[in-house]
């Protein structure tokens, strides 16, 4: 049977700067539906009424879109941001990036990633051994793009996070853009904290241990934040990674498997 997909991505633009966006991948009987929804969401942002909301509309072909599993998701309680960084920190070890890679990108995310000192549209690409910066533009950053959970799986992965008191929809999106980073070749492990400066909560995600939430990874009030993706920069090939994050549809699929949050002492 033919299936006709289509991602759907929204963008919402305030004093021709990026307020809100979002994006879902579905078959086409859904996409009128849907794009009001993310309509109706650019609309109410807490930010403000948008100059522009652009909803850009785009077939994919059934063939082309990756299938992959939704990370495990778990979770750790600190005393404060900076026994969350301490312990984010032991994380990206365990995952192969380097002490001195690790402490480069928590500086970069604290002063703010861009060359400015503001927060970039997309992630940093730091290459996990030496620690240097490989994203093409420092502005702009990788954008990923073009993933969602499996339609018919999405009801029911919701009722999973609501009933492991993650339901916002900040964790459903964190889930799928990170099941996507770490489906990419060369991926050692994803570093995020928000740039919003009353979400707490960030994570470090790998292969080996899937997708883990530290609270609180910053300090109320901080404006800082962004994403690192730590690369294995041998036999790397840059353009194929980006590509790849920023255009091939991946679908996600699977029911995470929840662990209850645990307390964490340096
Ligand atoms: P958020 O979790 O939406 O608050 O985003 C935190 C930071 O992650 C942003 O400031 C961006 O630097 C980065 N970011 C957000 N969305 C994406 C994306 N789709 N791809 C790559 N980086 C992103």
């Amino acid at each position: 049977m033919k299936t006709n997909w289509f991602s759907l991505r929204m963008r919402a633009v305030r004093c021709g700067r990026h307020l809100s966006g979002a994006e879902r991948i579905d078959r086409a009987a859904a996409i009128p539906g849907l794009t009001a929804q993310l309509t109706e969401r650019a609309l109410t942002h807490a930010g403000g009424m948008p100059d522009q909301v652009h909803c850009t509309v785009e077939p994919l072909a059934a063939a082309e879109i990756l299938h992959a599993a939704l990370p495990g998701i778990s979770g750790w309680q600190v005393a404060d941001w900076m026994a969350g960084r301490l312990l984010a920190g032991r994380l990206l070890t365990e995952a192969g990036v380097s002490v001195k890679a690790a402490q480069h990108g928590f500086k970069w995310l604290a002063e703010g990633p861009a060359p400015d000192g503001g927060p970039m549209r997309g992630a940093m690409l730091i290459d996990a051994e030496s620690g240097q910066r490989l994203e093409p533009d420092r502005y702009r950053g990788v954008r990923v793009s073009r993933m969602d959970v499996l339609p018919e799986t999405r009801a029911i992965i919701q009722r999973a996070l609501d009933a492991g008191g993650l339901g916002h929809h900040r964790v459903l999106e964190a889930l799928v853009l990170a099941g996507k980073v770490l489906s990419a070749k060369g991926l050692v492990a994803e570093l995020c904290w928000s740039d919003a400066a009353d979400y707490l909560t960030g994570y470090v995600a790998a292969p080996g241990f899937g997708y883990q939430r530290v609270t609180p990874l910053k300090e109320a009030g901080d404006q800082h934040g962004g994403r690192v993706l730590f690369v294995d920069a041998r036999n790397w090939d840059r353009a194929e990674f980006i590509t790849f994050l920023e255009q091939r549809p991946v679908l996600l699929h699977g029911v995470p498997e929840i662990q209850p949050a645990r307390l964490w002492r340096a």
